[in-house]
């Protein structure tokens, strides 16, 4: 099968997508993210191996590969501050910023649903969470999902919110009580892409 064609645009923004990677980063053995999120255009969902997949070997048919799949880089390949424990076939769950880099989700090997409460990572998926609570004007969102499923990660607390459909977003609002202040959690319906 040939290779699909893609726009001067598309290849501009995936030159600009292999600029990001930090040198002698690769993926590797590293198959994760080809099962733990959902591609659409491939139908497949979010934690089960892609049908394409060669788990710990790469892709069946990358020459061909959908272009949601070329340059998906996660956070690890990208962020030079994440070390080796936080490559994802060692972790367990891979790193992705959406929503215009204001939600990072940690989305967990369902093999390994508890791979996120380990140390490191738990303490700073909190830290995260905190730094995201002092953002403005909008607060950014810190999550782990397994499959569709999410909890979010507050300062004070996770918040189990169930199932978030590929349409709908995570939103934080912040609330006076006689308490003091409270972090909410809503879903909110995503606005329809322009036609
Ligand atoms: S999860 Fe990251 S390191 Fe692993 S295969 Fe995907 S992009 Fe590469
Ligand atoms: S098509 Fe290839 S790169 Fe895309 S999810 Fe499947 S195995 Fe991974």
């Amino acid at each position: 099968m040939d290779a699909p064609e893609i726009s001067a645009e598309q290849a501009a923004q995936l030159a600009r997508i292999d600029a990001m990677v930090v040198a002698g980063r690769a993926c590797g053995t590293c198959t994760l993210c080809c099962k733990v999120v959902a591609v659409t255009e491939l139908a497949k969902a979010a934690g089960q191996w892609c049908l394409h997949c060669r788990p710990g070997r790469g892709c069946g048919i990358h020459p061909t590969r959908p272009f949601v799949c070329r340059g998906a880089y996660c956070e690890w390949m990208i962020c030079k501050g994440l070390g080796p424990e936080w490559k994802p076939e060692k972790s367990k769950f891979v790193l992705f910023k959406t929503n215009a880099g204001r939600r990072l989700t940690a989305h967990v090997d369902p093999g390994y649903p508890s791979a996120w409460r380990r140390s490191p990572y738990y303490e700073n998926l909190k830290q995260w969470a905190r730094e995201a609570a002092q953002r403005t004007p909008e607060m950014h969102v810190v999550d782990v999902m397994i499959g569709e499923h999410a909890t979010v990660i507050l300062p004070d607390r996770d918040v189990d919110i169930g199932i978030v459909a590929p349409d709908e977003l995570v939103r934080l609002d912040k609330r006076l009580t006689a308490t003091g202040e409270v972090i909410e959690v809503h879903k909110v319906k995503c606005a329809p892409a322009p036609a």
